[in-house]
């Protein structure tokens, strides 16, 4: 989408300017400046008060170093961040990322689609993101232990179950999120909620972890239901095979559908007669192994290296649920030319510009991760809520609440998109839906 409005094209070109060597960061403001210029167009009094200026400049970037000691004795260093975006309408959230790619374009891309994503969930909660290049794969649990301890020693000066309240993402699991919450408490004194994800003896919340991917699962189920469709009967792939990807796996199966693959960094499976789940989880959660174990004890299954090549399986809906830009135009065009009809987000901004192009010119449904993967920080804000109230809720009570935010996500989504005479196209009615709160809060907290 090519924008005409003078005043946006500038303001993205100093962002631009800003913000040299973080393509990923550029692309998602790219990304919701484009969608939002009928917004702007209309809203004068949000450019008067330096809405737009203010929205993708971050509160707080917070940088240090993370010394620790390997079990060979050897001391390692590495970088830890913490992107507070902005606190317009609660405290900071976001995840925790561990992963060697991880640098500040990263979890700036990543704390700015949480600012809207946490809006759409209606819950009040601000933007935020963390992470550090550590690579936990392959590290003993000591290691693990050993580095978790020492980022939370610096970033405990920094976040607070009123400030900022962090969570998992890729590389954090419960593992590593219950080391951190208990240097946290160690080093405050303090049991509070200062992070969600917990394990379920000490503030967790029930269906926590099935969350982001079940979550992707309801609001694809509305989407498809909106468009006279639905899962049933049909063939799923799902890239990833970590806590998002095996959630969604199991939803979409529960909902009637077939799902054939899953992926990792290094290659993909294809199981014509369906991911066996319960093998997965035993891999994954429990050995933490290779995705390409699988075909050890499936002999229908193959196993491909390289995880890009999962695209060219035939399917009627795809669910990205590994990492950003994985699908690319060429593996959207992949998908296009083998009948997928539907593509709906449970990683982060994992299509590129051209994918959704591609995805939009062929009249796909489209479910963009803003609010297609809001589940996981909606039930992190019910986490929130029992953690507040001492109190825990049932498995059905958390995961009843979660559908009803993913229905009432799309149905926002959906008007938005109407609204502003863009119907279908719920990438812009996501972020439309999810800015107008925001600005909102904004404009009425004055210059902040
Ligand atoms: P996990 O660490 O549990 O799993 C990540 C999966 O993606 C693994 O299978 C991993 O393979 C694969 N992967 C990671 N990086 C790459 C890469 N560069 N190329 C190919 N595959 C890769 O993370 P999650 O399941 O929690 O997160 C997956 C996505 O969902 C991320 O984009 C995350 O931001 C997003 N998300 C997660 C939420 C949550 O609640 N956890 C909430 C909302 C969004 P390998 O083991 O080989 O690294």
């Amino acid at each position: 989408m090519a924008l005409k409005n003078t005043y946006l094209i500038e303001l993205l070109e100093t962002v631009k300017k800003r913000n040299q060597g973080e393509p990923e960061f550029i692309q998602a403001v790219t990304e919701v400046i484009e969608t939002l210029e009928p917004v702007i167009d209309k809203r004068p009094d949000f450019v008067e008060a330096g809405v737009m200026e203010r929205i993708v400049e971050p509160e707080r970037q917070i940088i240090f170093r993370v010394p620790w000691v390997d079990d060979n004795g050897k001391v390692q260093v590495n970088r830890g961040f913490r992107v507070q975006f902005n606190s317009a309408i609660g405290p900071y959230k976001g995840g925790i990322r561990l992963h060697p790619s991880v640098y500040i374009g990263i979890i700036k891309f990543l704390g700015f689609e949480q600012v809207f994503k946490n809006s759409l969930t209606t819950l009040p909660m601000g933007g935020g993101k963390g992470g550090s290049d550590f690579d936990p794969k392959g590290k003993s649990d000591g290691e693990v232990m050993r580095f978790c301890q020492s980022f939370m020693t610096e970033l405990s000066k920094h976040i607070g179950a009123d400030t900022d309240v962090p969570a998992g993402d890729i590389g954090t699991g419960a593992r590593e999120v219950g080391y951190m919450f208990g240097q946290y408490k160690r080093l405050r004194n303090e049991f509070t909620g200062v992070l969600t994800g917990k394990g379920l003896t000490y503030g967790g919340s029930l269906a926590r972890k099935e969350a982001t991917g079940y979550g992707l699962c309801y609001f694809t189920n509305e989407m498809l239901k909106a468009n006279g469709k639905s899962f049933e009967g049909k063939t799923v792939v799902v890239s990833g095979s970590g806590n998002v990807a095996i959630y969604a796996t199991e939803k979409a199966t529960e909902l009637g559908a077939k799902v054939v693959a899953l992926s990792d960094s290094n290659g993909y499976i294809y199981d014509p007669d369906g991911i066996d789940l319960a093998c997965v989880k035993q891999l994954k959660e429990v050995e933490r192994k290779r995705i390409k174990e699988y075909v050890a004890t499936h002999p229908n299954a193959t196993y491909t290296e390289g995880c890009k090549g999962i695209w060219t399986i035939k399917c009627d809906i795809a669910l990205p649920c590994a990492t950003q830009n994985e699908i690319d135009g060429e593996s959207a065009e992949i998908l296009v030319k083998n009948g997928c009809w539907c593509v709906s987000e449970g990683a982060n901004m994992p299509s590129t510009p051209e994918a959704i192009n591609t995805y939009l010119s062929n009249g796909l449904l489209y479910g963009p991760a803003k609010a297609a993967n809001a589940g996981g920080v909606a039930t992190s804000g019910l986490e929130m809520s029992q953690n507040s109230e001492r109190l825990s809720w049932s498995f059905e009570e958390v995961d009843a609440k979660l559908h009803g935010i993913m229905v009432s996500i799309f149905k926002a989504c959906d008007d938005a998109a109407r609204e502003y005479g863009m119907e279908g196209n719920y990438m812009a009615g996501a972020n439309i839906a999810g800015f107008l709160k925001v600005a909102e809060a904004m404009k009425a907290q004055g210059c902040v």
